[in-house]
């Protein structure tokens, strides 16, 4: 067998044969294990603290001591072929040991990483009942499976689990996204009830009118708006004359419907949208015009207490007549709800006086000397 070492290089490659005489089974088979020995360093792979490189060079040189022999001295015919076979054998055995070891351990560490990702999965979903039984099915099968050590079934097994998770998890979302339309339908159903209330809250039972409370935050609204848009609001206090004596004679419930239909035309005479009509209490209504002369304020008063006068009620009793008496004030400088209010009372007070079914204006108070917009039309 004839071999050199081809120069500044570690390959060797054999040297060509200086007669014609070919390669015998043993030069074969020294051949074939060199290949195999580069091929199993070529594949080589990381292990513990041994990099596939070192393993590779260690495959190259056992390559060499094989082909070459320990003996072999460059340019010379090889006599003393010392092949370490032994040497080899240890080697491979000791190396093969270590893959062993190494890939049973990756393959355990693996295994438990897996089972622990799976173990969490599935908690993760055990909220969803339905879902949880497909899942906690193919936890069981997958632990079955890791009992075979059969990568191909582990593989498969896996799989199946992470489709049952992954159906969870739809499902999960599902489930969440009605919750969400349900608590999106609730909220809203809350908060209509809540606006229905608060409208309730500021209407009166018995006429459907504004209550007092709804009144007061409306003649502060009223007064802000008028100081800065210089506007002049009119407020009418109305009163329902003698209604005691509409009790007495046709009951209470004559009364309360009495003051129902004087609602009704108050409302009719007051239709515009910025008119303002409320119950200030008992058989007391008060009306706010948000801008008017004074004047005008007085003709549309006029027309209301006409309107209730010609009113067509009757009972069991025979047919009654009601009337109201009406106090105007307007808004001035310095008012505040309270002054504003207690004017138009003033002024009904003076219309009762004055033998009630009647309209009076209030005087402007001393503080001011006119309203905050003198008389030019509405
Ligand atoms: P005046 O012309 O001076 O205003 O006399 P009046 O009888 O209208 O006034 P008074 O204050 O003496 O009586 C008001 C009555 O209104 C007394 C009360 O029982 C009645 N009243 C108050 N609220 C209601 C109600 O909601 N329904 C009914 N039916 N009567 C009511
Ligand atoms: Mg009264
Ligand atoms: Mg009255």
């Amino acid at each position: 067998m004839f071999w050199k070492k081809l120069s500044g290089e570690h390959k060797l490659e054999r040297a060509a044969p200086t007669s014609a005489r070919p390669l015998d089974d043993a030069d074969q088979a020294l051949d074939t294990i060199a290949s195999l020995l580069r091929s199993f360093g070529a594949g080589a792979f990381d292990l513990d603290e041994l990099p596939a490189a070192e393993t590779q060079a260690e495959c190259e040189s056992w390559a060499q001591r094989i082909t070459v022999g320990s003996g072999h001295r460059e340019g010379e015919e090889a006599t003393d072929f010392r092949r370490d076979w032994g040497g080899l054998r240890r080697y491979f055995s000791a190396h093969r040991g270590r893959e062993r070891d190494y890939v049973g351990r990756s393959f355990s560490s693996l295994r438990e990483a897996v089972q622990t990702f799976a173990r969490c999965m599935a908690t993760a979903v055990s909220e969803d009942r339905s879902a949880d039984d497909g899942v906690g099915e193919k936890l069981v099968r997958l632990a079955d499976a890791f009992q075979t050590n059969d990568a191909g079934s582990i593989r498969k097994e896996a799989e199946g689990l992470a489709d049952a998770v992954k159906v969870a998890i739809e499902h999960r979302k599902q489930r969440q996204d009605e919750h969400v339309a349900v608590l999106r339908d609730k909220i809203q159903k809350l908060k209509d009830e809540l606006q229905q209330a608060r409208e309730q809250a500021a209407i009166d039972p018995l006429t459907q009118l504004h209550n007092r409370a709804s009144l007061d935050g409306h003649l502060e609204r009223v007064s802000d708006l008028a100081f800065l848009l210089n506007s002049s609001p009119c407020l009418l206090m109305i009163d329902v004359d003698h209604f005691k004596k509409i009790n007495d004679q046709f009951g209470h419930p004559m009364g309360d419907e009495v003051l129902r239909r004087i609602a009704d035309a108050l409302v009719r005479q007051f239709l515009r949208r910025e008119d303002f009509v409320a119950r200030y209490g008992g058989e007391e209504f008060v009306v706010v015009i948000p801008d008017s002369t004074l004047q005008n304020a007085k003709k549309r008063a006029e027309r209301v207490r006409e309107a209730i006068e010609a009113l067509e009620l009757s009972c069991a009793k025979g047919p009654l007549k009601v009337t109201i008496s009406v106090g105007i004030s307007s808004l001035t400088h310095g008012d505040t709800g309270k002054s504003w209010l207690a004017r138009a009372d003033a002024a009904l007070y003076e219309a009762k006086a004055d033998g009630r079914n009647a309209v009076r204006v209030a005087a402007f108070p001393r503080h001011s000397f006119a309203s905050l917009r003198p008389a030019s039309g509405t």
